[in-house]
């Protein structure tokens, strides 16, 4: 019997080959050259254990064993092992600033500077005019001067450390006044009253959480107040019966104090939207020009740029908030200055603006683009997606994202898919959900009302073939 299953084809735990003959074999050298010994011994040894044990329990077929198929199973396993973690993936989701997919997408002119940074010696804190010792917010402040009309400026990892920097700096041990209606959580647990604990300041609260009164802010200011601070309510509205005192008038009252007042404005621009046909945003610089002391913004939300905080407002402020020993531990790295850079100088000139700035070229991506695509693409998904599913080009709206004008949509167009048969359609939509997800750049979509929606604002037209040539064959 034993005999007759050998002869048929299975091989015995005796017939199992060496590593050391593998490690030799032809078939194994492509794998040895890429990967290297460690690697490749290491993966051998697992595949030849799992060999043995099935040897053991039965059997394994003889080509199984061979060099050329050792090899195959080896070279797939460290290739996958070796294959990029953080991935390239279709943004169809129909948020633009997507914080879960990496929020703003960087220019060419700043991919180019980052790369030049990252592999040749630059002046990140060498002054090239003296030979001293540089600082490395010297190389954009100037711009963000320019740009916001603030007097000083500096820069840190994230707009949270912003916050976190200008209150350890300026309120630690005192209090700061705050709406209720402006007591946010941004995504991923950045709570202003946490915050403002961790910053060693104490958060006073006033008015409700509809209706603050510029009385409100006057009543709570005492001996220990350091600020009035207004936080952007970046992904909520309030409406209804409502109330809030505007930065100017804060900064008034702020003002006959002898105290700041200070401003949290989150995404942040720095031009006015509305020239693009974009929802109205106060910028950074009429938020200055209002009486704002100092003012904080995220880097990679409506700016465009990597991810940054910016701190921008009086030179005495930023003076003594870059004396603070937290600046070091929240200072940025060189590739963070490198792509800021070249996104502010885009923004000296703003009649080009809509086309080099990747996030306002997607934002404002006119339908009369979109919609040809989504007509385009329709037929090439209801090929990929199979019988079953209906594919239709229909009207949808984008959202900005990232807490930019939370309830403003942007009209666009995309690909609803629908299941036709019966019962719950759920399941069959996440089935090609996750085919989509799997793709080689997985293409990610929403599900919401028993549909599969890809808005295409954020595929433009230059990754369309790539795109559709992924979806040339039905999915399996
Ligand atoms: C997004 C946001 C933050 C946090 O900014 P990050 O750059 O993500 O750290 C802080 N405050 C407001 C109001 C925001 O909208």
């Amino acid at each position: 019997m034993a005999d007759q299953l050998s002869g048929a084809g299975l091989a015995a735990a005796s017939d199992i080959p060496s590593l050391d003959r593998l490690l030799n074999a032809d078939a194994l050298q492509p794998a040895l050259a890429t990967h290297g010994r460690t690697q490749v011994v290491a993966a051998l040894r697992r595949d030849l254990d799992a060999l043995r044990k099935r040897a053991l329990d039965g059997g394994v077929p003889r080509h199984e064993l061979e060099a050329a198929a050792v090899a195959g199973r080896t070279s797939a396993a460290l290739d996958e092992a070796a294959r990029p973690r953080l991935r390239a993936v279709y943004n169809l989701t129909g948020t633009v600033l997507h914080t879960n997919l990496g929020r703003a997408l960087l220019p060419d002119e700043a991919v180019a500077s980052v790369l030049r940074a990252l592999t040749t010696p630059a002046n990140l804190e060498f002054d090239l005019d003296t030979g001293g010792r540089g600082d490395r917010d010297d190389l954009i402040d100037d711009l963000l001067c320019e740009l916001t009309g603030a007097e000083a400026a500096t820069v840190v990892n994230n707009n949270a450390a912003a916050v976190l920097l200008m209150l350890n700096a300026l309120a630690d041990r005192r209090e700061v006044v705050v709406s209720r209606g402006e007591l946010v959580e941004i995504g991923g647990a950045f709570r202003i009253p946490d915050i403002m604990k961790r910053a060693g300041a104490k958060l006073i609260e006033v008015g409700t959480t509809n209706r603050t009164h510029a009385a409100d802010y006057e009543n709570a200011i005492g001996p220990r107040t350091a600020m009035l601070m207004k936080v952007h309510c970046s992904n909520y509205a309030v409406t209804g019966f409502t109330k809030s005192v505007s930065v100017a008038e804060v900064a008034a009252l702020a003002h006959a104090r002898g105290l700041p007042a200070t401003v949290d404005l989150g995404s942040g621009t720095l031009v006015d939207l509305t020239q693009f046909g974009l929802p109205k945003e106060d910028t950074v610089r009429e938020t200055i020009a209002a009486g704002a002391d100092l003012v904080t913004f995220s880097g990679d939300k409506l700016l465009g740029g990597p991810q940054a905080g910016l701190l921008v407002g009086r030179a005495d402020l930023i003076r003594k908030i870059k004396k603070n020993p937290l600046k070091r531990a929240l200072r940025v790295s060189k590739l963070t200055l490198a792509a800021l850079e070249p996104v502010l100088q885009l923004y000296r000139a703003p009649e080009f603006l809509a086309q080099r700035l990747t996030t306002l070229r997607l934002l404002t991506r006119p339908l009369r683009d979109i919609q040809p695509q989504a007509e385009r693409l329709r037929g090439v998904l209801a090929h990929a997606a199979g019988p079953g599913y209906a594919v239709e080009a229909v009207p949808m709206f984008s959202q900005i994202g990232s807490g930019a004008l939370p309830i403003d949509q942007l009209p666009s167009y995309g690909l609803a898919v629908r299941h036709a048969g019966t019962g719950r359609p759920g399941r069959h939509l996440d089935r090609l959900e996750t085919l989509l997800r799997k793709l080689p750049v997985p293409v990610i979509g929403r599900i919401a009302d028993d549909a599969l929606w890809l808005d295409l604002r954020c595929l433009e037209d230059r990754d369309e073939a790539a795109f559709a040539a992924q979806l040339a064959e039905p999915l399996a």
